[in-house]
């Protein structure tokens, strides 16, 4: 999703299922910058084929594209450290850890933004 950012891809959404309600995530590209908004929708059953508009506009920033990269790898990071990868697992039984998803955007965020920090140097399969 968010190494979609490194192309020339439109808008990029995510949805978290809270049941019932729907959380949803846009990032879209502005040049050097990603404009990120989370919408909500009072139920996933009905607006999982919903126009953004129609949800609630809970949160909306943009952000350069380096350091949200760099802060969804950290977050990643801290998730697949606390729970481990088998962990994550059990808890979200039909969604296994995006590892490969990780390190492709770990991959470009370091090679477009040079970033050095430590937990963007390492790779998940090592
Ligand atoms: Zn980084």
């Amino acid at each position: 999703m968010v190494a979609g950012l490194y192309g020339a891809a439109g808008p990029q959404r995510v949805s978290f299922d809270l049941e019932p309600a729907e959380v949803r995530w846009r990032l879209r590209r502005q040049g050097a910058d990603v404009e990120i908004a989370i919408y909500r929708f009072p139920d996933m059953s009905t607006s999982w084929d919903t126009p953004d508009a129609e949800g609630t506009r809970c949160w909306n920033s943009t952000q350069p594209r380096a350091v949200l990269s760099h802060a969804v790898v950290e977050a990643a990071e801290t998730v697949l450290r606390l729970h481990g990868e088998a962990g994550y697992r059990k808890k979200w039984i039909e969604h296994s850890f995006p590892v490969a998803a990780l390190d492709g955007l770990r991959q470009l965020h370091r090679r477009n933004d040079e970033c050095r920090h430590e937990n963007c140097q390492v790779s998940t399969d090592s």
